[in-house]
């Protein structure tokens, strides 16, 4: 039996108090009102055992042969009538309160972590041990904490009617106190021990987690249902969830072996000490050093003793539990962003596009030993258009998460209108930034506020929404739609539509003109459009364009060649610039590439 570690215990600590100051925060009377509610149950029955025990007294006196006392038992159930009473609006103000929590603080919970969320950096969710935590705090985080304000509150009403009763047992005999004190200890260790270890199991079978629900997403998601029927791959993926979840049943069922074992040997201790002090106080009634009515009092203090032992231990190692769960999500809301901000950043003009410079960038991927870019140099003028091509992998993407500063580079420079990147206010250069990833949003929201969200910080225009639908194509997909703009899309939600690839990718084109930033990029932005409908895009792209810069990076070279440049990169590398003429002419990778594709085409 191993104690749980003091590293382990103070975190516990640190989340209990963390978290019940945030419960005062949120809401100081829902605090006051808990606490309250679960006092009261822990006191009425020790003043209800006394008048109890008064009560047999008086009878007792009576069948002495002493006189009557009817005044004192009509008091004496006065009283007992209000405590019962108390005690049973107590219960019911208890279940009030607890049912209040339940409501009011998840949803504290749930905006803290997904503001949080919100607000951290694309690298955090590149990074596969960040995603294990986040995952583990995604299963926990709207019922720990109020698992664990429950296990606070009881623990606490424990503890307090443990008190009680040790002192009223110490007024029988105070050596007692040591007899309880020795049951409590062991158990406590092993309830806690108990808790580590399904905590460790949690922690240690977060990848297995992790891929049963990859597993079990990927076949309860619509999106992959074709390939997993065409491919037959779905009973190799029912006995991969069939073994991780043997895994999990034999190992839980190896833990709670093993502390039933521990506890019955530990129950059976604390029966004989239980039995031992009822012959004491039995004993001690003979011997008349307490009265009958005292055997009643004390036998109940000695139930009311068990009950807090139990529910210390019982809520004690479930708050440990809790703790290290909680603990997690804590860990979670103080991540630091990675991308440091400066205090009072540089705010770039928002109306004119600003030029771009990549001076000797050098950057990997943290965790990563290759380099993605190595000493890498590029300038954009404001208003150029400019294409990158180039192999999968060859570092494109890289250059514009860069530029987004989602990352920072590892030597080098990014230089704004000459500033350094790093010293930008970024909501500013947001601002002046339309990008459209290739891996864009698909909202499950009407078509019109597809496109909306584009410009979310200004009021809804639907003569701009119209406009930019216009541009990329997205208007004929409206025309296409029964209820046009206002067509939900998307399975999710009554009465969606889905609609193409090619047709997602229009509107999400759209999304990126509505925002009408200076710098436009678009990053393989018609993968998935057909060549005559790209053209027509691209076309009426340059045209909106004109005072614009635009990266575009494709794979067809065909959206490229109107480019004023276009840049081949390789491994990190310009390999080959210039306009299409001049690469043509250059009869390099550009030129044969080109000529690939347009055999293709032919
Ligand atoms: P491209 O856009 O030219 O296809 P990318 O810029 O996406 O290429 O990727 C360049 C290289 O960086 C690739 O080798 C890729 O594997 C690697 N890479 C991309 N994203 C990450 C990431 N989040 N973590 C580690 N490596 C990455």
């Amino acid at each position: 039996m191993n104690l749980p570690a003091f590293s382990e215990l103070r975190a516990t600590f640190k989340a209990s108090k963390r978290l019940l100051i945030l419960l005062w925060r949120v809401d100081k009377w829902l605090f006051i009102g808990n606490a309250i509610s679960v006092s009261v149950p822990a006191i009425v029955p020790f003043v209800n055992a006394y008048i109890y025990k008064l009560i047999i007294d008086l009878v007792v006196n009576v069948v002495s042969g002493l006189p009557f006392q009817y005044d004192q038992l009509y008091l004496l159930f006065a009283i007992r009538v209000g405590t019962l009473f108390i005690q049973d609006a107590a219960f019911s103000a208890q279940n009030y309160f607890e049912m209040l929590l339940w409501t009011k603080f998840p949803v504290h919970l749930y905006q803290s972590v997904l503001s949080k969320l919100a607000n951290l950096d694309v690298q955090y969710f590149e990074d596969s041990s960040f995603k294990d935590k986040l995952e583990k705090v995604r299963e926990a985080y709207a019922w720990r904490p109020l698992n664990m304000l429950s296990f606070l509150f009881y623990g606490y009403q424990s503890l307090l009617q443990f008190v009680i009763a040790l002192a009223a047992i110490a007024t029988l005999n105070w050596l007692l106190i040591f007899l309880f004190l020795l049951i409590s200890i062991p158990t406590f260790v092993n309830q806690t021990n108990y808790a580590k270890i399904t905590w460790g199991l949690w922690q240690q079978n977060s990848p297995y987690r992790k891929k049963f629900w990859y597993l079990s997403d990927l076949i309860q998601s619509g999106y992959s249902v074709k390939e997993i029927k065409i491919f037959q791959v779905a009973s190799r993926f029912l006995s991969e969830l069939q073994d991780i979840y043997n895994k999990f049943v034999k190992d839980n069922t190896k833990v709670a072996r093993k502390q039933f074992r521990t506890n019955v040997a530990l129950n059976l201790f604390g029966v004989a000490i239980y039995i031992g002090i009822e012959i004491f106080i039995i004993l001690s009634a003979i011997a008349r050093k307490i009265s009958i009515g005292d055997i009643s009092y004390f036998t109940t203090v000695l139930s009311s003793f068990q009950n807090a032992v139990n529910g210390l231990f019982r809520n004690g190692s479930s708050l440990f539990e809790a703790g290290l769960y909680v603990n997690e999500m804590f860990e979670l809301l103080d991540t630091k962003p990675k991308v440091i901000q400066p205090d009072k950043g540089v705010k770039i003009k928002v109306d004119k596009p600003a030029s771009i410079e990549f001076r000797n960038v050098s950057f990997s991927y943290p965790d990563s030993e290759q380099k993605v870019l190595d000493n890498f140099s590029l300038t954009i003028e404001s208003g150029q258009k400019i294409a990158l091509v180039g192999e999968n992998g060859a570092g494109k993407t890289t250059l514009i998460k860069l530029l987004a500063r989602f990352y920072d580079v590892d030597s080098g420079e990014i230089l704004i209108d000459g500033n350094n990147l790093k010293q930008l206010d970024l909501p500013t250069w947001y601002k002046t930034l339309g990008i459209l990833f290739q891996d864009f949003i698909r909202y499950e929201y009407p078509l019109k506020d597809n496109i909306y969200f584009g410009k979310i910080y200004e009021p809804e225009n639907i003569k701009d929404i119209i406009n930019a639908a216009k541009l990329s194509g997205a208007d004929s997909v409206a025309s296409q739609l029964p209820k046009g703009y206002n067509q939900m899309l998307g399975k999710t939600f009554e009465g969606g539509l889905d609609i193409s690839a090619g047709q997602w990718q229009k509107v999400a084109l759209a999304r990126a003109f509505l925002k009408d930033a200076p710098i436009l990029i678009l990053d393989e932005p018609t993968a998935s459009i057909d060549p005559k409908a790209e053209s027509e895009i691209f076309e009426r792209v340059e045209n909106l364009s004109e005072d614009k810069t635009v990266i575009i990076i494709s794979h067809r070279f065909s959206t490229v060649r109107n480019a004023d440049k276009i840049y081949l990169i390789d491994k990190g590398k310009i390999k080959e610039e210039g306009s299409h003429e001049e690469l043509m002419k250059q009869e390099g990778t550009y030129a044969t590439l080109f000529n690939l594709q347009a055999k293709r085409y032919k």
